[in-house]
């Protein structure tokens, strides 16, 4: 006989099977479908009404060939497969599912006869999730069951709840390095960026250039436009000076107010100049309209660059001023204009 309950060996199978329906359910394993796998078509029948009865939905196959192709087109949610079955056994059924898409992820009962320890061993090596003999113990099995679908329903949780997470840091990486006004980089971005790159530069006796952009008049353009329309303003300027540069290693920052910086790694100083002087026209070919600037009738900005290929002594801070030194030139000389300083060591 195929089917067995240790606790009372007269009871007929559907006896049991019939108390065993009504018991409370754990609503994810409600609907759950499963495949059934045996080569006995009277163990896959009783399997069949027993688990329909649990309000289960079944599919079926004869070996474990079957078992692949159905596995494949059907994607149950877990699967009972018998060891011992002609074509192909459970054992390598087994082990080939693991290799399916999603398959390492479908929980595997295998329930068979072989209870010898080298079959167990084997059962578990090859990827099963769990081991029934037969005969089979209905309320063990009923267990077993629930117990596989809810892990497998728990772990899916996790996935997707750490597919959430991941997308959550990665948006939270983009926020903190982002300046929420204009957009493109915020300051501790451009200071962390900018210390790495000079650091790069002086390991590998490569030049840096810094551009330090500010935009002219501007205070004159809040008091007048009002703060909004300054706002607006940023934004605008912000994208523009973005135009400018080209290469993935280039990055453009707000340094402050009404300041950008663009950090130019591995640039020279013609490089430097060609990019500071590409963003003040791309800045004067917005043509916005400023009335109160006395460098031209539209809002234009200055740049200072300044190059280096840093020595062992120097810092972040002599590019920094070196450049600030530079945009104060441009200011000096009448604004709307890119100037340039070579660093003179002190
Ligand atoms: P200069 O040509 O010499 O650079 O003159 P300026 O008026 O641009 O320079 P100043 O440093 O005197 O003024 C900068 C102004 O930038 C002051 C402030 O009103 C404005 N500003 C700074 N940050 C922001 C901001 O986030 N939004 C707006 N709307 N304005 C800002
Ligand atoms: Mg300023
Ligand atoms: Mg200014």
């Amino acid at each position: 006989m195929l089917i067995d309950d240790s606790s009372d060996r007269h009871k007929h199978p559907n006896q049991e099977i019939s108390q065993e329906i009504n018991i409370l359910e754990t609503s994810s394993s409600k609907s759950a479908l499963i495949l059934i796998v045996d080569d006995d078509l009277f163990m896959r029948k009783i399997l069949v009404r027993y688990l329909e009865r649990e309000n289960y939905r079944v599919i079926e196959a004869a070996n474990g060939m079957e078992a692949l192709t159905i596995y494949q087109e059907c994607q149950p949610d877990i699967i009972l497969l018998d060891a011992m079955m002609p074509v192909l056994d459970g054992f390598e059924c087994c082990a080939r599912l693991q290799k399916l898409p999603n398959g390492d992820h479908t929980p595997v009962l295998i329930i068979t006869a072989l209870d010898d320890r080298e079959s167990v061993d084997r059962a578990y090596a090859v990827g099963a999730s769990d081991y029934v003999t037969k005969p089979i113990h209905w309320a063990v099995l009923r267990q077993r069951v629930r117990r596989l679908l809810d892990q497998a329903n728990l772990r899916q949780q996790l996935e997707d709840t750490n597919k959430q997470l991941a997308v959550v840091v990665q948006e939270l990486r983009r926020l903190v390095s982002i300046d929420g006004l204009t957009q493109v980089a915020n300051r501790r971005c451009l200071d962390e960026y900018l210390e790495q790159e000079f650091k790069r530069s002086q390991r590998e006796q490569i030049p840096i250039s810094l551009v330090l952009c500010d935009i002219d008049f501007f205070k004159n353009y809040n008091d007048n436009y009002g703060h909004q329309e300054g706002d607006r303003c940023l934004q605008e300027i912000a994208q523009a000076i973005s135009k400018s540069t080209n290469r993935p290693a280039d990055l453009v920052a707000r340094y402050g107010g009404e300041e950008f910086a663009i950090i130019l790694p591995n640039t020279d100083s013609e490089g430097g100049m060609n990019v500071a002087i590409r963003a003040t026209e791309i800045v004067r070919s917005l043509q916005l309209t400023h009335d109160f600037s006395r460098a031209a009738n539209h809002v234009t900005i200055s740049c200072g660059v300044s190059t280096l290929v840093p020595m062992q002594d120097l810092q972040v801070t002599h590019l920094l001023k070196s450049a600030d030194l530079a945009l104060y030139l441009a200011k000096a000389e009448g604004r709307n204009c890119v100037r340039q300083n070579a660093y003179v060591p002190d």
